[in-house]
């Protein structure tokens, strides 16, 4: 608490602060920390909570490096503050404060399925303005990536259990193990009286890297693998394939559940690598081996095969990693961990009737949700492709206030 307070004592609490505008859902930071100042635990949290209902998460796992952090004005000459510590404090406090405003639920019934970020948004504004909410989510638990991808030692998962009570506390109703799609269709749905339908179900389809030997005993896919860890048995050596923060989180978690010697292999140098600085940092502290410049070309029993390459500056004068010829290589390993990124289950899709994808099977939605079926609205990364957290929920907050006009036009339009 010293430490949070002398940090808040540091903010210069600027006019035009960068640390907000370049937040993607423009954390209201001088003002929250200005609250903390004064000990207004509960306002700050208030404040936190209204503008991102999953404050409690970004403040944990946002890349902060390029947000906050990394825009805070106090970084150029010294250490940037930490706002993320504070945050964390406060909507940890807000979340255990139990004070939750009864609203009386006399509006219209939404169905939302999916119950990650952008399906937990949704519910929580839309509760709040008296909608009467049910969550159908697939699998037995709230939270989509951050309860089955995400790793404990990043994201504790009480978390999620204490917002799945807040939800509920709320009047939301939620049915887990309830996949929608082929038996409980959208026009199901509408026939039950539900007025809008949001789609918030995520990218579960792992990519591929189209290479021999992916379909192996030995080899898995990083989002299948991040889900239950310990049902894996992966030998004593493994090697992860790709480098965004999905192969970061594989490889510390491979590292965590007992194997010695975990190594990520890439294609390019550090500098093009997607995951953050931060997090391999903390790989190369859990003694994760990066193995540079390795493009796989064949996945065999005993390991990768694979063609060095070099970054090289092309005839236009463009950085271009090209493949370095007879420079055949071969990476010895018991298990091998796929995570070149994701891409939509189409079941809904495929189930029903009306709605469209475009590139990778991404659902084709305006900017504020309408999908190609009326009544019917997404968001997150179903939408956008592989995000971030804190980009799925402003997303739905979007979509939110969308989904409210919507229902507000066809009453009006009804005479109601
Ligand atoms: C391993 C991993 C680590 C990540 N780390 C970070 C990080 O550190 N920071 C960050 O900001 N972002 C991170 N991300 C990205 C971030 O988690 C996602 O952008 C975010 O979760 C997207 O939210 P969403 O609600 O769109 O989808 P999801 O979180 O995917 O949730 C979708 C939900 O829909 C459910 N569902 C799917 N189909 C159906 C159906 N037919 N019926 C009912 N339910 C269904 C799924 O079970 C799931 O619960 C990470 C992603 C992964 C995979």
């Amino acid at each position: 608490m010293i430490r949070l307070k002398e940090e808040a004592n540091r903010c210069l609490l600027c006019k035009n602060p960068r640390c907000k505008s370049k937040c993607p859902i423009n954390t209201p930071i001088p003002e929250v920390i200005q609250l903390f100042k004064e000990d207004k635990i509960q306002e700050a949290g208030e404040l936190l909570f209204n503008n991102n209902p999953l404050s409690v998460v970004c403040a944990l796992v946002c890349p902060h490096e390029n947000q906050c952090k990394g825009n805070c004005i106090r970084g150029i000459k010294e250490e940037p503050i930490e706002f993320y510590d504070i945050e964390n404090y406060i909507s940890t406090k807000f979340l255990d404060s139990d004070e939750t405003n009864p609203v009386k639920l006399d509006k219209d019934r939404i169905a939302v399925i999916g119950a990650g970020p952008a399906g937990i948004t949704i519910a929580f504004i839309l509760a709040s303005k008296g909608y009467r909410i049910t969550i159908f989510e697939s699998k037995d638990k709230i939270g989509g990536v951050l309860r089955y991808g995400i790793p404990d030692f990043r994201l504790p998962k009480d978390i999620l259990d204490k917002i799945q009570h807040k939800l509920v506390q709320m009047g939301v109703k939620i049915r887990p193990n309830t996949r929608v799609g082929p038996v409980i269709t959208i026009d199901k749905l509408f026939e039950d009286g539900y007025k809008a339908i949001f789609i918030g179900t995520g990218v579960w389809n792992p990519k591929t890297l189209n290479i021999k030997g992916e379909t192996l005993g030995h080899v898995h896919y990083a989002i299948d693998y991040l889900k239950s860890p310990q049902v894996y048995e992966l030998g004593k050596s493994v090697c992860v394939i790709g480098a965004g923060n999905v192969a970061m989180d594989a490889a510390r978690t491979a590292k965590r559940n007992g194997v010695d010697q975990v190594s990520i292999l890439y294609r390019k140098g550090f500098e093009d690598m997607t995951a953050t600085k931060a997090e391999i940092e903390d790989a190369k502290k859990d003694g994760i081996i990066f193995e540079l410049f390795k493009a796989p070309t064949e996945i065999t029993d005993e390991g990768v095969k694979y063609i060095e390459t070099q970054k090289i500056v092309n005839d236009e004068g463009k950085a271009e990693t090209v493949f370095v010829e007879t420079s055949e290589g071969f990476y010895p390993c018991d298990s091998v961990i796929i995570a070149v990124s994701q891409a939509p289950r189409n079941i809904i899709v495929s189930n029903n009737k009306g709605l469209k994808t475009g590139k990778s099977g991404l659902l084709i939605a305006d900017e504020s949700g309408h999908t190609t079926r009326q009544g019917v609205f997404s968001a997150g990364d179903v939408v956008t492709g592989a995000k971030t957290v804190v980009e799925a929920v402003n997303h739905a907050k979007i979509v939110a206030q969308a989904i409210d006009d919507y229902c507000i036009k066809a009453h009006k339009k009804q005479g109601i």
